[in-house]
């Protein structure tokens, strides 16, 4: 599919306002107990954004978004959660250690994502649309496996960063983890060992009763609802999304 008509169709999305909890925004948003944790008294002091790691290479700033909250006003939390803003964040906290206030920017933020997700505006945006790669890759993994990545799932051709080292170690896993010492697949204990089933089941509970599943199979849905729209299939969307990276538009410099 052409990327013009790819864009057209979310375009269409947008126009036609298609999303849950229009109008509601604001409630939904402060109902999130991350909120009350995460922001207390901001006086616009700048020192998140000057800590933050994300503030340095991309186009972010935790202290704007801060702002944003703060007034809430509809639209402008609207055009936030629809933006590619929110995913810039790396969730290492270092705003928190230094915040005069004792807020929680990355607390905010993953507030904002969950609301972007749940009312289905992450869609139109290009990082937000990634979490389609995020639940079938590493949520899948995590409750399948016991890992974010696993050696065996791996997938070297979508990963050619890796470089012909990174090939080797794919095509020969089970000899090179051998030879390190790691107990891939194995019983017991040691690295990438075989997560037992009591462990899967409940990291299984934990999602279910955190929502996680449900935000999950929404998003599973959303990408699927998106890519009949955009006439691919699951997996050609899933190239789609996964590829797709507007660098220029995101990075500081
Ligand atoms: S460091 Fe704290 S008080 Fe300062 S702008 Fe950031 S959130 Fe607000
Ligand atoms: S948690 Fe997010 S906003 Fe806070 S310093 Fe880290 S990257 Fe920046």
């Amino acid at each position: 599919m052409h990327p013009i008509v790819s864009w057209f169709t979310i375009y269409l999305f947008t126009f036609m306002g298609e999303y849950r909890f229009k109008g509601h925004l604001v409630e939904e948003l402060f109902k999130d107990y991350r909120i009350k944790e995460g922001m207390k008294a901001c006086m616009n002091c700048g020192v998140c954004t000057a800590v933050c790691p994300a503030a340095e290479f991309y186009k972010y700033n935790p202290k704007n978004i801060i702002n944003i909250v703060a007034r809430k006003n509809e639209e402008d939390l609207e055009d936030l959660l629809k933006s590619d803003t929110i995913w810039y964040c790396g969730e290492c906290m270092s705003c928190v250690t230094r915040c005069p206030r004792a807020n929680a920017p990355g607390l905010v933020i993953m507030a904002l994502r969950k609301l972007s997700m749940r009312s289905g505006l992450y869609m139109q945006s290009e990082k937000g649309r990634q979490q389609y790669v995020v639940v079938k890759d590493l949520c899948s993994n995590i409750l399948n496996y016991g890992y974010c990545v696993y050696p065996r799932t791996f997938d070297y051709e979508t990963h050619k960063e890796f470089g012909p080292v990174g090939k080797w170690i794919n095509d020969n896993l089970d000899d090179i983890h051998a030879r390190i010492g790691s107990n891939l697949d194995g019983d017991g204990p040691g690295g990438l060992r075989k997560i037992p089933k009591e462990s899967l089941d409940q990291l299984k509970n934990i999602f279910d009763v955190t929502g996680a599943t449900e935000l999950m199979e929404q998003v599973l849905n959303d990408a699927h609802q998106e890519a009949v729209r955009e006439n691919l299939s699951d997996e050609e969307y899933f190239m789609e999304v996964y590829t797709k990276n507007d660098w220029q538009k995101h990075l500081n410099h």
